[in-house]
């Protein structure tokens, strides 16, 4: 099944495309080579099998309307999309005959992207064919190589796992866990939705490399969520600077102030969103809005409510101390020289600067 082929691409455009991806990937430009001729050799093109489960298929949209990557084109043309509720043309039996031929016809071959959470307490609640979410997950998740849970509702359960979660809504590393499914070949891609630069690397790194690449400990790849929105947001001077938005749709918000204040997450989530941008890299959430969280576990009961401050959130320059929003700014602009140095110096310490500490990195293991 083919989804976006407009035009095709020249070889030098093809190169040019390759070597983005490798920038995006993260591995480096003498990796080019080897990533175009994972993605040229067509014998390669692994079936994939795209499933929805509780979802609002906006996942499905945010990629299907991409423009950018132009690569993801490429990308799309490399693989061979069996069967997906959404896209495909086919229904009913020839629909389910496609499962089955991929899924049962072909064990450990496969590519599995989920999108959408399954559930586990009221199986009824999801079916597709007369199977529950259950059934489907726990037979497509085994016999995959490789699983990609696409968006939050897949990660991590999002809005359906709000608390009581009646449904019991669970994201698919909760659910492999709990089956006892080996989450060793499992990436997780929890913004909401996924952004299609995420899911583009992540096949790409796949066919190129044959296997997951370095992830955090909810299995999301660090190369896309290793530093938080808040390490790389065009507004952090005016936070370390204590120039805050006090109500938005002010004036401080046309000149571009810190968000905090208001209720910005930044500090709190953990994305690549203020580099790869969103809907073909026109903005982003903090470019007309804030940040919600929305890569985070638990964002939905843990980081609301949205239009206030968190407390807790390390203030640069004094040395570590944690203030509530109403602090900040409270002498900082006098010490404006030392705090930044002094902020620097901190993160440099803790290794912040590359890495954040409360992140816990999955051990690659040897080949
Ligand atoms: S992650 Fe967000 S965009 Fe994607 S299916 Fe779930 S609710 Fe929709
Ligand atoms: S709090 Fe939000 S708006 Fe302010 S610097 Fe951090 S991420 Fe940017």
């Amino acid at each position: 099944m083919r989804l976006l082929t407009e035009r095709p691409l020249s070889r030098r455009d093809f190169l040019k495309a390759c070597g983005t991806l490798a920038a995006l990937m993260g591995v480096g430009q003498s990796a080019v080579p080897r990533i175009a001729r994972a993605l040229e050799d067509a014998a390669a093109r692994p079936p994939v099998v795209w499933l929805d489960f509780q979802e609002c298929l906006g996942c499905t949209e945010s990629m299907t309307k991409s423009r950018y990557p132009d690569f993801l084109n490429v990308v799309l043309d490399m693989i061979s999309l069996e069967y997906s509720e959404a896209l495909m043309a086919g229904a009913g039996r020839q629909a389910e005959k496609n499962y089955a031929d991929t899924v049962v016809g072909q064990p450990g071959k496969y590519v599995l992207v989920v999108e959408g959470s399954v559930a586990t307490k009221i199986p009824n609640a999801m079916t597709v064919g007369g199977r529950t979410s259950v059934d489907i997950a726990k037979e497509a998740l085994t016999a995959a190589v490789l699983v990609v849970a696409v968006g939050n509702c897949a990660s991590f359960g999002n809005v359906q796992a709000a608390y009581p979660n009646p449904t019991g809504a669970m994201g698919m590393l909760a659910f492999m866990e709990q089956e006892g499914i080996d989450t060793g070949k499992l990436i997780q891609l929890p913004t909401c939705p996924v952004n299609p630069v995420h899911i583009t690397t992540t096949i790409s790194y796949f066919l190129t490399y044959g296997k997951v690449p370095p992830m955090d400990q909810w299995h999301r790849p660090l190369v896309h969520f290793g530093r938080k929105i808040h390490d790389e947001c065009p507004r952090r001077a005016h936070f370390d600077e204590g120039r805050f938005v006090e109500v938005l749709g002010s004036a401080e918000e046309d000149e571009r102030l810190c968000l905090y204040k208001v209720g910005c997450r930044g500090p709190h989530t953990y994305a690549d969103c203020a580099t790869v941008l969103w809907n073909n890299r026109a903005n982003w959430c903090i470019g007309s809005g804030q940040c919600i969280g929305c890569a985070e576990k638990d964002f939905w009961d843990e980081l609301v409510d949205f239009y206030r401050p968190m407390p807790g959130v390390a203030v640069p320059g004094f040395g570590g101390i944690r203030a509530d929003a109403d602090t900040i700014g409270i002498g900082l602009a006098a010490a404006t020289g030392v705090a930044i140095a002094a902020h620097l110096a901190v993160s440099a310490a803790k290794g912040r600067l590359g890495r954040n500490e409360d992140q816990v990195v999955i051990e690659e293991k040897e080949e």
